[in-house]
């Protein structure tokens, strides 16, 4: 009788907060949505499109675009339907069944859930109780290893791991591939994306979803040595960028002074929502117990009362992340925040 692997009917979808709220702060997009003078002339592109043809299976506008916007070469970059794609692409084509992947926790979910599916053995390595990493530690457990993945700056926790500890981790374990997932590194300034020629093993991600802006159009991008990307870009599914995605992201991707400015505002913005959580978090100690200074678009508070607030907030019409101890909320435009910040401060109010 034909039977499933256990490894996939175990599986559990990815479940995003559906249905509709005034406020959406769960998803860490960005909050800025394309100008319309932009998305006119994305919709003349898409106009000009030969719709019965394949795409370029390497997205040669998107990486030329891309690389130049954070001076790198295209012939490192690959393109991918989401890093998501991209993440998952790296460990079936760089790793063995069997072989050994290191993450941290807390960390980004889905790295356990494609190594699982992919047949490789999962190690996590604890935070500390900072939050931080424990670079010894993860040094540590990727001597015994074939490869690390791990989000810098760190979804959930907002927060990062100095360029000179990821160096350090690299130099250490020259037989392990160090994946770097740099989805937040927009709004931080301790990129390694100009160590990929320096340092065989390492993989550098990217994303248009986060400070770009894109994240409907579902495109991320592995970065690593010419060599390494020769490879993958061999062993990726040819057509795995779409034409309409690839025409919007490399109209937007050469737009670098608007981009720019959307992700200062996003800081500025993610700065002030930091400064209210930690006002309400004084004034309400017991219940929200640390809010961690953030590198990214997002505010991460340890509560131990993380699901009565989120669903307070969600009946309020805000939408933010619940995680077992607590709450990351993304940054939104100024009336958002102020709606989500009286929300909060009537919601902790002593009944
Ligand atoms: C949002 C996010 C991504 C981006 O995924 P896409 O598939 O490119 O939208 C990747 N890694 C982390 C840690 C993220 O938070």
């Amino acid at each position: 009788m034909f039977k499933l692997p256990d490894k996939v009917t175990q599986l559990k979808p990815y479940d995003p907060i559906t249905g509709s709220y005034a406020v959406r702060l769960d998803a860490n997009e960005s909050y800025f949505d394309l100008p319309q003078v932009l998305k006119d002339k994305i919709a003349d592109q898409i106009e000009q499109i030969d719709f019965n043809r394949y795409p370029d299976p390497i997205a040669t506008e998107v990486i030329e675009a891309f690389a130049a916007y954070y001076n790198l070469s295209p012939d490192c970059v690959t393109a991918g339907n989401g890093s998501d794609e991209i993440i998952t692409l790296l460990l079936n084509t760089f790793m063995e069944k069997g072989q050994k992947l290191v993450t941290v926790s807390p960390d980004f979910s889905m790295y356990g859930v494609y190594a699982e599916l992919a047949e490789i053995e999962v190690m996590t390595v604890q935070k500390k109780e900072n939050l931080q990493i424990d670079t010894d530690a993860l040094i540590a457990a990727c001597k015994e290893a074939n490869a690390v993945v791990f989000s810098n700056p760190c979804n959930p926790t907002s927060l990062g791991m100095p360029r000179a500890d990821v160096v350090r981790l690299i130099e250490a374990v020259p037989d392990c591939m160090v994946i770097v997932d740099e989805a937040y590194m927009d709004f931080w300034d301790e990129s390694v994306l100009d160590l990929i020629n320096k340092y065989p093993n390492l993989i550098v991600l990217r994303t248009c979803s986060k400070a770009i802006g894109l994240a409907a159009a579902r495109m991320g991008f592995a970065v690593m040595d010419p060599y390494k990307t020769g490879l993958l870009r061999a062993a990726k599914s040819p057509y795995n960028c779409d034409a309409i995605s690839q025409k919007i992201c490399a109209t937007v991707l050469k737009e670098q002074t608007l981009l720019q400015h959307c992700r200062d505002e996003i800081i500025v913005q993610t700065q002030r929502l930091y400064t209210a959580i930690t006002e309400l978090s004084q004034r309400y100690p017991d219940l929200l117990e640390t809010v961690y200074a953030p590198r990214t678009n997002f505010v991460f508070v340890k509560t131990a009362y993380a699901r009565e607030i989120f669903e307070q907030l969600q009946k309020a019409g805000i939408a933010v992340r619940c995680f077992p101890h607590g709450l990351r909320i993304c940054a939104g435009t100024r009336r958002e925040q102020t709606l989500l910040i009286s929300e909060l401060d009537r919601i902790l109010q002593p009944k």
